[in-house]
């Protein structure tokens, strides 16, 4: 029968390609539950919550106006965020919006809202969920928990290109800066911290290439 795959790590280990790529093998659902904590901050931005003086408790207060959604893309099939019914799959994966996103989901609140949505969308299994807190919070039972590392280094410059191809200017010392900040802030944090379920497998692809990893992962899945 189906089952509940949580891929969980530091940002930008490869997680989401891996998390896509057994989906479709699957036949699975893929959710990017980076992309809501994103969203989130996006609208926390844009309504003047968090910038040069933050309003916590006021973010909080407006969290129920908050409506997200994932809406598969017509033409590329791929499920892209929907924040209050505009497209942001693109301004979400700025430096803007990572600059400030592990802050947003430090917040008790903010996690409540979102996990009590991922729990929703899981619970005819069928799932891989990637994120930070799918193996340890929002489904502990998962049948297979996947733990990515890689090396800093590698991460950032793998962010990097991505974000030099999306025409953003940014330098790689920012974005190895940006990317340990977040690793920091998201292992520290008092609720749900980022760190490895006890039942998870550990894949550390600093030199591992994408599809002997995924050749891999897909046997554990299949047993
Ligand atoms: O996965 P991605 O790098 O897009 O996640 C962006 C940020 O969202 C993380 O750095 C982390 O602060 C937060 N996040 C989280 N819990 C999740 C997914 C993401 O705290 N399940």
């Amino acid at each position: 029968g189906k089952i509940t795959i949580a891929v969980d790590g530091y940002s930008s280990t490869g997680k989401s390609t891996i998390a896509k790529r057994l989906a479709a093998a699957l036949g699975y659902i893929y959710v990017d539950t980076g992309a809501m904590y994103r969203a989130v901050t996006l609208y926390a931005l844009d309504n003047g919550f968090i910038g040069t003086q933050d309003d916590i408790s006021g973010l909080v207060k407006v969290l129920p106006k908050i409506k997200l959604k994932f809406v598969p893309n017509t033409e590329t099939g791929r499920s892209e965020m929907y924040l209050n019914g505009k497209n942001v799959e693109e301004e979400i994966r700025t430096m803007k919006v990572s600059r400030q996103v592990s802050k947003v989901a430090a917040i008790g609140e903010v996690r409540t809202k979102l996990v009590e949505m991922q729990q929703q969308m899981g619970k005819d299994k069928g799932i891989v969920m990637d994120g930070r807190d799918i193996g340890t919070v929002v489904f502990p039972d998962a049948e297979l928990k996947l733990f990515m590392t890689a090396s800093p280094e590698i991460r950032a410059t793998r962010r990097y290109k991505e974000l030099l191809d999306k025409g953003e200017k940014v330098t790689f010392a920012e974005v190895l800066k940006n990317v340990q900040e977040r690793d920091r802030i998201d292992s520290t944090r008092s609720i749900s911290p980022l760190k490895k379920a006890k039942d998870a497998i550990e894949f550390d692809n600093s030199d591992m290439g994408l599809e002997e990893q995924f050749e891999r992962i897909h046997e554990f899945a299949k047993r």
